[in-house]
């Protein structure tokens, strides 16, 4: 035994000097899901977050029943944890001509504050490495190792995902060509999030819509509502790069939105944002990680089922991952199919939604486009079948 070290460093140290099986970068849905998964396969898994959980993360949290019966497999008890059950939707245009549909398969409202700490609560009792507030810095594959350096030091894996979201420093650092795009109709978006009180509908998500953007509204855990809206950058800083003048001036032309902002209270003092939102397409597979969610490709919001895409993705990587571990198949078997099945699954569904955000943001173009889908109910169906996709 080492003496004089503290057993937090040594402990680090052990973990440093042990090869992992399998080195996830990023603990959101995506990252959390297949680390539980493939640790219940008894493969030796390691996770790294750059924040420290539970946190708070910009997101619509409306899950589409999807997914469900796979993080209730996972260990995630849904059924008890008393969550709003959605199966409405409420459209509303900029002049506020409002269309109500119901959700074929719906969803459940539930905060990423509780359910990525739930998730990593499971990941850790099922043997997980979990290694919080660690931000990984590179990646690189090497004689059939990937090494891995982090904020905590160095890593190394035999194989290694990343599920770092929609933008991460190793986007940039790999020049991921989506990062060099000069602003175009599918790019430079930023999103605002609140936890707010109403005494709304809990059954329903509404998306209302306003010049430049959406703003999606549904009920969570605990009777609280999240407000959670994307629009473009140029649209914040037309108002002087203030997010209160940009909710008077710009949302509330919307008078569904101006009820919701002079009647709700907001839950905490300032909004969650995020900038440099990006629509366009990744690749799957790169410098031999496999991608996972957001990092692979993100769905328009006003398809709401990005989440359920994250978690599919990594449910279908961990079958993959697994047998390249226990040697059924090659890394290169491993990155095809998995490229392959990603593609077949989520293609055609990111496809549609990129198509449909065109139809949102001109005001006359949102008002004309939502008084259609009024006036022919297929047309909403179609739609919601085109970005949607089936339990997994
Ligand atoms: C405005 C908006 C609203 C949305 N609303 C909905 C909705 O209502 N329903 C829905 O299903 N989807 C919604 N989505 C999409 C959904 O949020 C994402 O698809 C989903 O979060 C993807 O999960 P993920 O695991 O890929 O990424 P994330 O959940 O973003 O997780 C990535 C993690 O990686 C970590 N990370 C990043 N870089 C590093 C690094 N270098 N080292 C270590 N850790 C790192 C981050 O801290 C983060 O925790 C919305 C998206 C937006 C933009």
């Amino acid at each position: 035994m080492e003496m004089g070290i503290p057993i937090s460093n040594r402990l680090q140290k052990m973990k440093a000097e042990q090869q992992f099986d399998c080195a996830i970068i990023g603990g959101g849905l995506g990252g959390l899901c297949l680390s539980i998964a493939l640790a219940r396969q008894r493969h030796n898994v390691i996770l790294f977050e750059k924040e420290q959980y539970p946190f708070h993360k910009v997101c619509g949290e409306y899950i589409s029943m999807e997914s469900w019966d796979y993080l209730t497999s996972l260990g995630l008890p849904l059924k008890d944890m008393q969550l709003p059950i959605i199966q409405k939707l409420v459209v509303t245009a900029p002049d506020g001509n409002q269309l109500n549909h119901a959700l074929p398969l719906g969803g459940f409202g539930i905060s990423r504050y509780t359910i990525d700490n739930a998730l990593k609560e499971i990941a850790v009792q099922s043997g997980v490495t979990v290694m919080e507030g660690c931000k990984v810095d590179e990646a690189v594959f090497e004689s059939e190792v990937f090494r891995i350096s982090t904020s905590q030091g160095n890593f190394k894996s035999l194989c290694c995902t990343g599920s770092f979201g929609k933008r991460s420093n190793l986007d940039v650092k790999w020049k991921r060509p989506f990062v060099h795009r000069l602003p175009n109709k599918l790019n430079n978006f930023i999103a605002v999030k609140y936890h707010v009180q109403s005494n709304a509908p809990g059954d329903t998500i509404a998306l209302h819509n306003f010049k430049n953007g959406y703003c999606g509204f549904s009920k969570i855990e605990g009777g609280k509502f999240c407000l959670c809206y994307l629009t473009n950058a140029s649209t914040l800083k037309e108002c002087n790069n203030s997010i209160e003048q940009m909710e008077k001036k710009v949302l509330s032309q919307n008078p569904h939105l101006k009820h919701i902002f002079a009647n709700c209270k907001k839950l905490y003092d300032s909004p969650l944002s995020i900038s440099q939102i990006s629509f366009e397409q990744k690749k799957t597979v790169e410098n031999n990680l496999l991608m996972i969610g957001d990092a692979a490709g993100l769905i328009t919001p006003l398809c709401g089922n990005g989440m359920s895409m994250a978690i599919h993705a990594s449910k279908i990587a961990s079958s993959y991952i697994s047998d390249f571990l226990k040697r059924k198949i090659s890394r290169a078997e491993m990155e095809i199919s998995y490229a392959a099945e990603w593609k077949k699954m989520f293609g055609k569904r990111l496809q549609a939604g990129r198509f449909i955000q065109r139809f949102f943001g001109k005001i006359w173009v949102t008002n004309f486009f939502i008084q259609t889908m009024k006036l022919f109910p297929s047309l909403t169906n179609a739609i919601i079948k085109k970005t949607h996709g089936k339990k997994f």
